[in-house]
């Protein structure tokens, strides 16, 4: 199959995180009771005007500058008319030949090297209604959504295989997230994705016909999609047959294409100029103050990690793929400890319990200070790091400290010698048989004798003290 390549385009659509709609004052809370979130402007009314949300604006352009855009210092809305009961004035306000934002680029790292993928555009549009369809012969419509305020990202044809077409949708995802500009839930919807595919020959110069997949509504569903679709359409070439341009709906239940509307039926949107709004002048300097505004971005903050704490590439990349995951490694280094040690048990312990739970990090009882507290008590000998897994998921889901537990369930380390000597006599005792294979030479049995002074003080031993009394006697 190395005989074809895919291209592959994303089209994202991502919802905003504003507190009202796009041209009026309605709510966008998510969930809300039917209709309870709407005006006469959002439901099309007839006479009524948008007035344009400055803090859209502001937010694509902060996606622009974090995605590496030229922001545009003109730009315009654009009427895009079509028919549907979801979009009461029938026709969207959104913006054609003047985006707010072009030319941009996400980095991807895909076996261990940078890719960039290309941005073509950002533009803002509204949002349309959603169609509620009964058993019965009727519908209904909910306008909640109708002028919630979206920005439709475009990639260029960059893509080359369904895998990085998944970690695109991951780091924009991430970089949405660090500018507060979207929640990034592609199950409720904030964040949709379709994807433009086709497929060539390998080496040839020219893109093929492609097919545009609508309604992927997750991250694995986005990989799964373009797989499907990349090999539908090399079956096709492969038969003599040509790929038809169309749009195609992704099936999630039985994980196929399915055809939706061919180029023919395609719509006619006859775009023109907004004539209910001016047009947006000057933005050059909005840029300039967002720009100042802007967090630190995930690419940098994973080479500071990699400088400035001795982390590996990988471990940074985890680290920094949530800004609350990356504060809390922070805050827990502040204390003094590790940076290593930390992000050791950040990335094994603590994802492996938040994964368990499906529990986002700010929502964890467990805090920095407390791991911090907990790495100090195996510094001074109090516990070992068997004890500590446990004490440490005690904390994680009680929020108590660990000298707390430590208390509660005496999980002090044994490091009394005597009553260490008394364990290894007794085990020495009762193995008699090993004792002499081992004094014979067989020196790996020394694992098996540390295993068993483990088992008989319930891992509250000291290793080290342990192997050493076991050598001396031996
Ligand atoms: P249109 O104007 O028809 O919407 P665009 O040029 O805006 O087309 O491209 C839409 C999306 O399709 C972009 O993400 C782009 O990268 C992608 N795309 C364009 N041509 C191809 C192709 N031959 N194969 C795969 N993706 C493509
Ligand atoms: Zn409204
Ligand atoms: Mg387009």
């Amino acid at each position: 199959m190395m005989k074809y390549e895919a291209v592959i385009g994303l089209e994202i659509h991502a919802q905003m995180l504003t507190n009202t709609k796009i041209f009026c004052g309605c709510p966008t809370n998510f969930g809300a009771e039917p209709n309870s979130q709407t005006c006469p402007v959002c439901s099309g009314m007839p006479g009524v005007l948008p007035v344009l949300n400055k803090k859209a604006v502001e937010l694509a352009i902060k996606t622009g500058i974090a995605l590496n855009c030229k922001i545009s210092d003109y730009s315009r809305f654009a009427r895009k008319n079509y028919f549907y009961p979801d979009l009461p004035k029938n026709y969207q306000i959104s913006q054609y030949e003047l985006p707010l934002c072009e030319d941009g680029y996400i980095e991807i790292i895909i076996d261990g090297s940078a890719k960039k993928i290309g941005i073509k555009r950002i533009h803002l549009e509204e949002d349309a209604g959603k169609n509620i369809h009964t058993t019965g012969n009727y519908s209904f419509v909910d306008f909640n959504r109708a002028g919630v305020p979206l920005m439709e990202i475009v990639t260029e044809p960059d893509i080359r295989t369904p895998q990085e077409a998944a970690l695109f949708m991951r780091k924009l995802r991430t970089i949405l997230r660090y500018i507060d500009v979207c929640d990034g839930n592609m199950e409720q919807g904030s964040l949709r994705c379709d994807a433009n595919v086709s497929v060539r020959l390998a080496g040839q110069k020219y893109y093929g016909i492609r097919t545009e997949i609508k309604n992927i509504n997750s991250f694995k569903f986005v990989q799964r999609a373009i797989e499907y679709e990349i090999d539908r359409q090399i079956a096709i070439l492969e038969r003599g047959d040509k790929v038809v341009q169309e749009t195609r709906l992704w099936d999630p239940e039985r994980g196929v294409t399915i055809s939706m509307r061919s180029k023919e039926e395609a719509h006619d949107y006859r775009y023109f100029p907004e004539p209910d709004l001016v047009p947006l002048v000057g933005l050059s300097s909005l840029a300039e103050k967002v720009r100042g505004e802007l967090p630190e971005l995930p690419d940098a903050k994973g080479r500071r990690f990699v400088s400035q704490y001795r982390l590996s590439e990988s471990e940074a990349d985890i680290l920094i793929s949530e800004r609350a995951f990356a504060d809390w490694f922070e805050e827990a280094v502040k204390f003094g400890k590790d940076p290593k040690v930390v992000a050791n048990w950040m990335l094994g312990e603590l994802l492996r319990l938040l994964k368990e739970d499906d529990r986002d990090i700010t929502k964890c009882p467990l805090k920095p200070a407390q791991l911090a507290e907990m790495l100090s008590l195996i510094e001074k000998g109090i516990i070992n790091i068997k004890i500590a897994k446990i004490i440490f998921e005690e904390m994680y889901r009680t929020g108590k400290d660990a000298h707390i537990i430590v208390k509660e369930k005496g999980l002090v380390q044994i490091t009394d010698e005597n009553f260490l000597n008394r364990v290894i006599e007794e085990i020495l005792s009762r193995y008699p048989q090993e004792v002499q294979r081992y004094r014979a030479g067989e020196e790996k049995l020394m694992g098996f004798f540390v295993g068993q002074i483990m088992k008989a003080t319930k891992g509250k031993a000291n290793p080290q003290l342990v192997n050493e009394m076991l050598k001396k006697k031996l």
